[in-house]
């Protein structure tokens, strides 16, 4: 049977689509420095192009090839009918790369993704065929119209889906054991409406959740995938109390039944620690760090982001409380405000010690397009266009007082300092300390072996590839750690394995040089 030429599929046999997913740049939020050191390949797979192969209608044969560049290189040479790219606006030269590159051998390429419904115009010239918004109705209509040759150049999905149309992804063509975590979605949508915010744009506001049975087969796929740690990837995981109770005592309930039990982790906002009740079974349920979008300490900045109905008087308490019952906050904290200024800087490392946070990310305010308060600050002509750094490192906004060059300063200090081995380990510390509530389902349950060939890796790590400083502080705070409480090896281990980037990441040329 001859084949047809690539783009032109024979009515007899069936498509043949390369997904790729593509190569994520360095960033302080891809823990290549864990990656190395626990000898794993990437951080999480892509949701997106699993869910998709899932969405695939029956009645149309397809034949998928699936490549995560982040895990093996591209094959350029593989016969397809169609490439099918999926990222995030971090992916932006790389999906331009890969487009031109598959272009020039004749071979159309679908995008979509984040970076096609946030960017479109950017996104557009790249696409044979390009999806904005959710694709859970788009992608099926487009099988079966690119089957049919005649698939349109755009498939634009205006409202949000129904989340009962998303299918659990199917996870068949990754192996689990490449990636730190397994990513499972729960719901979509956040009631909040921050200014700097543009997940909104793809999510909405509407919380829509999947159903808790839907979750647990999920958490389940992911878990047979051969993960050890699962990441809820929902923008804000606690949105509706009485769903993230139900879901927790499904988690605890399944969890408890496994014999080499994962560990969970999540994003969300301040109100998960409005309830000590969510927060005990959190850690019954087995969820070790909890990403926590605080942005400020001072409400007046919150107000400027119309954030400020989560400020919480009583914070430095509530971190306390989740420490309390072994929840690791990883607190994303923002400078940069208009109500911000020099002491903001000591506010933060002062509260950071007092409460004993280990782990946090201090980014500078940026007002990505598209998003209220870019619509703002360019009427005030506060937008720098000329703009084209990485938000860690920079920010488009004209800042209204001092200038940009000395809050970059200020900002690159402050998290340098808050990683320096003494430090951290100061804080570290403080934070075990206060662990009183150790969930007894997982008492007796044995560590599964590539469990322990990862700690293994982190001792060898620590051991052989880093500076005398950093070797003298991971043994001491082991050491440590032992006379506070053994039970808590296990949690500084966690720690000491995500410290591995922080501490790589800080002390980078990159990251040192004044770039401004
Ligand atoms: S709480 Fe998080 S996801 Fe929700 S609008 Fe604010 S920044 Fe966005």
């Amino acid at each position: 049977m001859p084949l047809s030429s690539p783009g032109q599929p024979a009515p007899c046999r069936p498509l043949r689509i390369y997904m790729i997913a593509p190569r994520t740049p360095g960033s302080f939020w891809n823990m290549q420095g864990t990656l190395d050191a626990v000898g794993v390949k990437s951080l999480m797979p892509c949701i997106a192009l699993s869910t998709l192969i899932s969405l695939t209608p029956p009645d149309i044969p397809v034949v998928y090839h699936y490549c995560d560049e982040n895990i093996s290189a591209v094959d350029w040479d593989l016969p397809c009918d169609l490439v099918a790219i999926s990222g995030f606006t971090l992916h932006a030269d790389r999906i331009a790369r890969l487009s031109r590159a598959f272009g020039a051998r004749g071979i159309p390429v679908a995008i979509g993704g984040a970076f096609a419904t946030l960017d479109t115009d950017l996104a557009r010239p790249l696409a044979d065929h390009l999806f904005v918004g959710e694709a859970e109705y788009t992608w099926p209509a487009f099988l079966k119209d690119f089957s049919a040759h005649r698939a349109r150049p755009v498939y634009t999905q205006k409202s949000f889906v129904d989340i009962n149309a998303s299918p659990p992804p199917n996870w068949s063509f990754i192996n689990g054991r490449d990636y730190l975590y397994m990513t499972v979605q729960t719901a979509r949508g956040c009631p909040n409406r921050c200014d700097f915010c543009d997940a909104v744009r793809l999510i909405g506001n509407r919380h829509r959740r999947k159903p808790v049975d839907q979750v647990i087969i999920e958490v389940d796929n992911a878990y047979k995938a051969g993960c050890e740690v699962i990441f809820f990837s929902d923008d804000n995981f606690m949105v509706s109390r009485r769903y993230t109770e139900t879901l927790l005592h499904r988690l605890i309930e399944w969890n408890a039944a496994l014999p080499h039990p994962v560990q969970f982790s999540c994003q969300t906002d301040v109100r998960i620690t409005d309830d000590e009740k969510l927060l005990r079974l959190m850690a019954d349920a087995r969820f070790a760090a909890v990403f926590l979008g605080i942005e400020s300490l001072r409400r007046a900045c919150l107000e400027e982001i119309n954030k400020g109905h989560l400020h919480r008087p009583d914070l430095a308490d509530r971190i306390r409380r989740m420490a309390h019952y072994g929840l690791l906050p990883f607190i994303g904290l923002i400078v940069g405000f208009d109500a911000d200024d020099d002491d903001t800087f000591d506010e933060i490392e002062n509260f950071l010690i007092d409460t004993g946070v280990p782990t946090v990310s201090i980014s500078v305010l940026n007002a990505p397009e598209g998003t209220p308060l870019h619509q703002r600050l360019l009427s005030r002509n506060r937008i720098d266009d000329q703009f084209a750094g990485v938000w860690h490192f920079s920010t488009n906004i004209v800042p209204v007082k001092g200038s940009r060059r000395h809050l970059l300063q200020k900002h690159r200090r402050l998290f340098s300092r808050l990683y320096d081995p003494r430090h951290f380990e100061a804080r570290t510390l403080h934070w075990l300390q206060q662990i009183r509530y150790f969930p007894s389902a997982y008492t007796q349950k044995r560590k599964a072996g590539t469990n322990i060939l990862k700690i293994a890796r982190i001792i060898r790590h620590y051991t052989f590839c880093v500076p005398a400083p950093v070797r003298r502080q991971f043994f001491s705070i082991l050491r440590k750690t032992w006379q506070i409480d053994p039970r808590l090896i296990r949690k500084v281990i966690t720690i000491m394995t995500q410290y591995c980037h922080y501490y790589t990441f800080v002390t980078a040329d990159s990251y040192q040089e004044d770039r401004h």
